[in-house]
């Protein structure tokens, strides 16, 4: 038997340290996309059970935050050993949910890690500053970083395990308590990793999981005792929540969605950038935030690069993650596939030239929710296929005649996620890293994913805010600097003299 199959027991809501059910807005079917199996079914919280959570978050607070920061980084210590071990199983359990393939699954898993053992440096990491007479002699002045209280993460359905570490182990280390809101779609994987923290002793109540849709969401950003909220979506829900947080006065960071460019110069190394154009751009089925979903050839690059392409991304083999030999799994949902079809006839309708369709998926891949690789030529930057975020393996390449005319077109995207160029030139690299508004950078590098000690960054209509998720800046979004300015007047007589 396959493992995506065999039942699932359905999600509860983890609260206060124990399994709990929450007063419920409805609920919703947990789909595999790869073979259309119902897993089982997710109860959302309704803003009366958000109000539950909350309450059991906030009572823990006072004890956590008196618990001392290397106490409080050894739970990290721990966390991170019971994720090595239960590694392939946390894997799995994201492509059965999600439908990416094994390999990316564990690819996510080690990005989760990597933020566990980042945010056990806690101690280091939240470390003030100050200045011996720093305002004035006699009166010394410093900075002392403080937890503020409950926070929450909002989670989009594509990396159902990543995105709430770039935030929660923060957040936790520095002494506040915590709601995850994992997507409706895949709440599975945060099901497995609360079962891990079980087992590891926080307090009750200082990291929690509830799931739910958007009542619970809006329920978390309105709750009194919520301080700040993290989420990570489309850019509408992004920009919606931002504004609906910062007019209740709360500390806010929302990463949106995304319309990536990879350019390639002429003299790109043609194997290696195939290789990462493929990567980028059809690896979880086009569904992430920094898949490069139009291609810019400049110049000579389109006839070094494109045949090439074209049979690799037509060899591609398309199936049900679980199995070792799919390069690519489904999409997530019946929904996204109509959806990510219909911009695929709309694009022809306007005169794309599809070079290679993915309409049609070999029946071996499954029953579920299968879109092949596409990928559609001389598209024009007014068209939707140039302009839309369609989130799944849909390639649109333009080709422009200079690399200035590739940066303007990325300066006008109201977009500013990540871009990358593919050269050898040092001077066309730094042209471009200079110019190009966007969060993230790769150069010769398809997937500019930031490591766990760097902010993942983004800009433009790709992130609404200032401090992102991951490292350092994780710690400023989830403390608060006070400064404390001191003077004593008795000074004693300290070896024989008095005084300064
Ligand atoms: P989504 O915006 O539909 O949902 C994200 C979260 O918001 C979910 O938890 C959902 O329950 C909630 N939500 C949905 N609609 C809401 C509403 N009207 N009000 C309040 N909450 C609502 O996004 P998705 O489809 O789950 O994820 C894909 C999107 O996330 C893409 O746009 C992708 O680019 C983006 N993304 C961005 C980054 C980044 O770092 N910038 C990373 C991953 C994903």
């Amino acid at each position: 038997m396959s493992e995506n199959t065999g039942k699932v027991t359905a999600p509860r809501h983890y609260v206060g340290g124990e399994w709990v059910d929450l007063d419920a807005a409805g609920d919703l079917p947990i789909v595999n996309p790869a073979t259309g199996e119902t897993l089982t079914r997710v109860s959302l919280a309704s803003a009366v059970g958000v109000g539950r959570a909350v309450e059991r978050a906030h009572a823990a607070f006072p004890a956590w935050r008196n618990t001392a920061p290397v106490i409080r980084a050894r739970y990290m210590f721990v966390l991170k050993e019971r994720m090595e071990r239960r590694y392939d199983e946390l894997a799995r359990t994201i492509t059965r949910e999600h439908g990416k393939t094994l390999e990316d699954a564990r690819g996510e898993v080690r990005r989760a890690i990597e933020n566990v053992e980042t945010a056990a440096g806690i101690p280091t990491m939240m470390m003030g500053y100050g200045l011996e007479d720093g305002a004035a002699t006699g009166i010394d002045e410093e900075v002392i970083r403080q937890p503020l209280g409950v926070f929450a993460a909002i989670c989009p359905f594509n990396f159902p395990a990543m995105v709430p570490f770039w935030f929660w182990p923060y957040a936790v280390a520095c002494g506040n308590t915590y709601i995850v809101k994992p997507s409706e779609q895949v709440p599975l994987s945060m099901r497995f990793v609360a079962e891990l923290v079980d087992d590891i002793g926080l307090p009750p109540g200082v990291f929690n999981v509830v799931n739910g849709g958007r009542e619970t969401v809006e329920a978390l950003i309105d709750h009194p005792l919520v301080r700040g909220i993290s989420f990570v979506g489309s850019s509408a829900v992004a920009q919606a929540v931002y504004t609906r947080g910062a007019e209740r006065g709360k500390r806010v960071q929302a990463q949106g969605g995304a319309k990536n460019v990879l350019v390639v110069m002429p003299d790109a190394n043609v194997e290696k950038t195939v290789q990462n154009i493929i990567g980028s751009a059809f690896g979880a089925a086009g569904q992430r935030c920094l898949a490069n979903s139009i291609l810019m050839t400049v110049g000579r690059a389109r006839e070094r690069v494109m045949p090439p392409l074209r049979e690799a991304v037509r060899a591609l083999r398309v199936g049900d993650g679980i199995e070792p030999t799919s390069e690519m799994g489904p999409v997530i949902s019946a929904r996204a596939k109509s959806r990510i079809t219909g911009y695929i006839e709309r694009g022809i309708a306007a005169g794309a030239t599809l070079s290679v369709d993915g309409r049609t998926v070999p029946a071996a891949a499954g029953p579920g929710c299968f879109v092949g690789p596409t990928i559609f030529e001389n598209v024009r930057p007014d068209m939707e296929l140039a302009r839309d975020e369609i989130f799944g393996p849909v390639l649109s390449v333009i080709h422009v005649d200079s690399l200035r005319d590739a940066i303007a077109l990325i300066e006008a995207s109201p977009y500013g996620n990540a871009a990358s160029i593919f050269t050898e030139s040092g001077a066309a690299a730094r042209e471009f890293r200079y110019r190009v508004p966007t969060g993230n950078i790769g150069i010769n590098v398809g997937v500019a994913a930031p490591m766990a000690f760097f902010p993942f960054s983004g800009a433009k209509g790709s992130f609404f805010g200032t401090l992102h998720g991951q490292g350092r800046d994780a710690v400023d979004f989830f403390t608060e600097k006070k400064v404390v300015i001191t003077r004593w007047f008795d000074t004693p007589d300290v070896a024989g003299h008095h005084g300064f």
